[in-house]
């Protein structure tokens, strides 16, 4: 063989390693050595083919990581894999991030490239794009009196049916105008018609018509922000978009997509759990002419499957999804953007723990790409990076529609009678906006009729036996019910604890404020929108529906009420009660109410009218929550960034929690005590800047009768602090005590 030089060069090397170096399903971290099969995949061995191999008794799929020769066990001990599964390897951009994630997350790699795949990979389905089937008519059956068919009228009808698709109809078309197979076969036995198979998500040719309607004009912050992106489309270039609501951050990331698929390449876009509601879809969709995949979780499995396969190979130009779309694999990347940064759901808090938004970031910076992060709340982590320059800083400080977000307004609520919740000045201004027609908003974020139920006669509270907590009285239907557990029991008629019967509710719930509301009002209509009114699907749809059509309602919700959607004839919005976070244990609770609090406001006055938005407090003059009245979210920010420098917390210094729960109390504390103390001799013989805190009891100690304790490491350092965290897993792994315990290291918690 000669290469291009004319010189003779060895030839290929047969790609057959001695040893497989496989990541199984399972919570240990290491690969597993087996022998490669037989039979090998036609492009030879390589990181990323799933194979079938027996693990004890079980058959199980799992992924080629390493190719090597050699092995710690002696060879000959290896078991051979039983099957390739794959003719060519997973994507190889998916399995760097499930790399990086296991590394980064300290988790288990075979576990999360589990947790990445497709449930139907998972099981060993073939990665390939599913087809349908197509039919057209062909040259014959084009002519104007095809043979055969006199005594066929039916297939008649049929064959002229498809002539008027010149581009074909699918299988299911055909026969839900009830035709049937057979006819389809018998006109495709006499050569009238034929069939060709397709991929579900057609592919987009470049050169095509990219948009299926005109971009807006924007205004000159939309149009500075987007120029920004437009000079840095080929490199990493992190940016954050911090727009107030209704600030027509949206409409930047279409025009951004627009550029990156007009260039050949791929847009993914994340947004939180509660955002990807059809009206976010349809407005992708509508704007684009190319194919939007959405990955949610209300997808088969093989819908799944195909969405995943269609970005993999490239054919699908928009990728959106929520939290777990962050692992879809991408064949030519673009841009990656995340909407709603802040939002909590894009941490995942059990199993793999780990954060979209910061895996974003990572994956950008590897692709070499730029990756958009906007909020109108951004997370202390974001803004400080993007005011130290790290980041770009793109500002929308005007919103589209003519009115400014509404001011906070701060209502005290001392020393007042409530009623459902609300005083009776907030009642009268809730009169007064429905009279003048408009639609009001209430937030309270309590699902339910009230918080607990309470004994007047001697002060006993509805507890639940197996957590620290109150369980919440519910109307619809009546029950007491655990919202950490879910354990559910039945309305005592009189106090358990006395005998007496005069039980009460005690604050209110949205079902309490619903019926309230209702009597009060009783000529508007009250949709309730919560976890409980909208477990039947559609039922958010079908309100919103409503909603939009402008007639005066008023809406009582939790936080689903709160986000993303434009809700334009509301111009009240009153919020129950602010203060929730202002003095809990969670050191991120104020950031995350003020960010709340700010997200609901900007539902009010988005469209023609002005809007007012009053927030019921005990609290009127903490300092935090009048900052944020007075001066808004920037403001109250830059002054939690300074607590948290002072205080040493995120983003200046960098955590890792250890959660240890068990049913028995002294077996979580005796592991942690221990934990505690060999982290801390090690920590001390290595010189690692790590601070070591607790082991402490977690802030809801007991739940669903399990005992939770937690240690935090902090360090200014990642590197020292991962380090630690790698210490303390490999030291819990060889502790027999710490197999009877259930343990997890969260990297960068989120809630304590
Ligand atoms: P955000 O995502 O910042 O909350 P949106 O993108 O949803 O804001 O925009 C809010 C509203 O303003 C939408 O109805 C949108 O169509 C409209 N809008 C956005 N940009 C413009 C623009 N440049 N001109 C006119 N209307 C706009
Ligand atoms: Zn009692
Ligand atoms: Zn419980």
């Amino acid at each position: 063989r000669a290469d291009a030089g004319g010189q003779l060069s060895n030839p290929p090397r047969p790609n057959t390693p001695r040893v497989l170096g496989i990541a199984i399903p399972s919570p240990l971290r290491r690969l597993f050595d087996y022998r490669p099969c037989r039979e090998a995949p036609p492009g030879g061995w390589q990181p990323g083919l799933r194979v079938r191999v027996p693990f004890g008794r079980r058959q199980l799929v799992g992924v080629v990581v390493e190719c090597r020769d050699g092995s710690e066990l002696p060879l000959a001990d290896l078991k051979p894999v039983d099957t390739c599964l794959d003719g060519t390897p997973l994507p190889a951009d998916w399995l760097w991030l499930c790399r990086f994630t296991a590394r980064y997350y300290q988790h288990a790699l075979g576990d999360t490239l589990h947790q990445a795949m497709p449930v139907l990979l998972r099981q060993g389905r073939p990665l390939e794009a599913r087809t349908r089937e197509r039919w057209q008519p062909t040259p014959a059956g084009l002519e104007t009196d095809p043979p055969g068919l006199a005594r066929a009228p039916r297939q008649a009808e049929l064959l002229a049916m498809l002539r008027q698709h010149p581009h074909g109809l699918g299988t299911q078309a055909i026969l839900a105008q009830s035709f049937t197979r057979e006819q389809l076969r018998a006109l495709a036995d006499k050569g009238l018609v034929g069939c060709r198979e397709e991929p579900l998500t057609a592919p987009w040719k470049a050169g095509e018509p990219l948009l299926a309607e005109p971009p807006l004009p924007l205004n000159s912050e939309q149009a500075t922000a987007l120029a920004a992106l437009h000079e840095r489309l080929d490199a990493y270039h992190p940016c954050l978009l911090e727009g107030v609501t209704g600030s027509g951050k949206t409409e930047v990331y279409l025009q951004l997509i627009e550029a990156v698929v007009g260039r050949g390449r791929q847009a993914l876009v994340l947004v939180p759990e509660i955002g990807l509601t059809p009206q976010t879809l349809a407005r992708f969709r509508s704007r684009f002419r190319v194919p939007v995949v959405a990955l949610h979780s209300g997808l088969t499995d093989n819908e799944r499957l195909d969405a995943w396969e269609a970005a993999a190979s490239g054919r699908a130009p928009i990728v959106i999804g929520t939290r777990s779309a962050i692992f879809t694999p991408l064949a030519r990347p673009g841009a990656i953007i995340v909407d709603e940064e802040h939002d909590g759901s894009f941490k995942q808090q059990d199993g793999l723990r780990y954060h979209a938004r910061d895996l974003a970031v990572a994956r950008a910076h590897r692709h070499g790409i730029p990756v958009v992060l906007g909020s109108a709340t951004p997370s202390l982590e974001s803004l400080a990076r993007a005011r130290s320059g790290d980041w770009r800083h793109l500002l929308l400080t005007r919103r589209a529609s003519r009115h400014a977000p509404a001011r906070l307004e701060l209502v005290d609520l001392r020393g007042r009678r409530r009623q459902g919740g609300l005083i009776p000045p907030v009642i009268e201004a809730i009169r007064e906006t429905l009279t003048a027609g408009h639609q009001v908003l209430v937030f309270i974020n309590r699902r339910g009729f009230a918080p607990t139920l309470a004994c007047h006669a001697c002060g006993w509270l509805a507890e639940c036996d197996h957590c620290d907590a109150r369980m919440t009285l519910h109307r619809q239907p009546p029950l007491l019910a655990c919202h950490h557990c879910d354990r559910r029991r039945a309305l005592p008629d009189v106090c358990p604890s006395c005998g007496s019967g005069d039980l009460r509710p005690l604050g209110s719930g949205t079902e309490r404020t619903e019926e309230t509301l209702a009597a009060l009002f009783p000529e508007v209509p009250v949709h309730r929108i919560d976890r409980d009114s909208t477990r039947r699907r559609d039922a958010f749809e079908r309100v919103l529906t409503e909603v939009r059509r402008g007639e005066p309602c008023l809406l009582v919700g939790t936080q689903m009420l709160a986000k993303g959607h434009h809700l334009p004839h509301v111009t009240l919005v009153v919020v129950v009660n602010a203060d929730a976070g202002l003095y809990a244990s969670d050191f991120r609770a104020l950031e995350q109410s003020a960010q709340l609090l700010v997200q609901v406001a900007g539902r009010a006055g988005r469209a023609a009218h002005p809007g007012r938005v009053l927030v019921q407090t005990l609290h009127g003059d903490d300092p935090h929550l009048r900052r944020l009245a007075e001066q808004g979210y920037a403001a109250l920010a830059d002054q939690l960034l300074e607590e948290r420098r002072a205080a040493g917390l995120p983003p200046f210094r960098f955590l890792a929690l250890l959660r240890l729960e068990s049913p028995r109390e002294e077996a979580v504390n005796a592991l942690g005590g221990q934990a505690a103390d060999a982290l801390r001799s090690w920590l001390g013989e290595r010189g690692l800047a790590v601070d070591c805190l607790g082991p402490v009891p977690a802030p809801m100690e007991r739940r669903q009768n399990r005992y939770h304790l937690q240690l935090m490491l902090a360090s200014s350092r990642r590197s020292m602090l991962h380090e630690a965290g790698a210490g303390l897993v490999a030291w819990l792994e060889a502790t027999p005590e710490a197999r009877r315990v259930r343990w997890s290291l969260d990297i960068d918690p989120q809630t304590l």
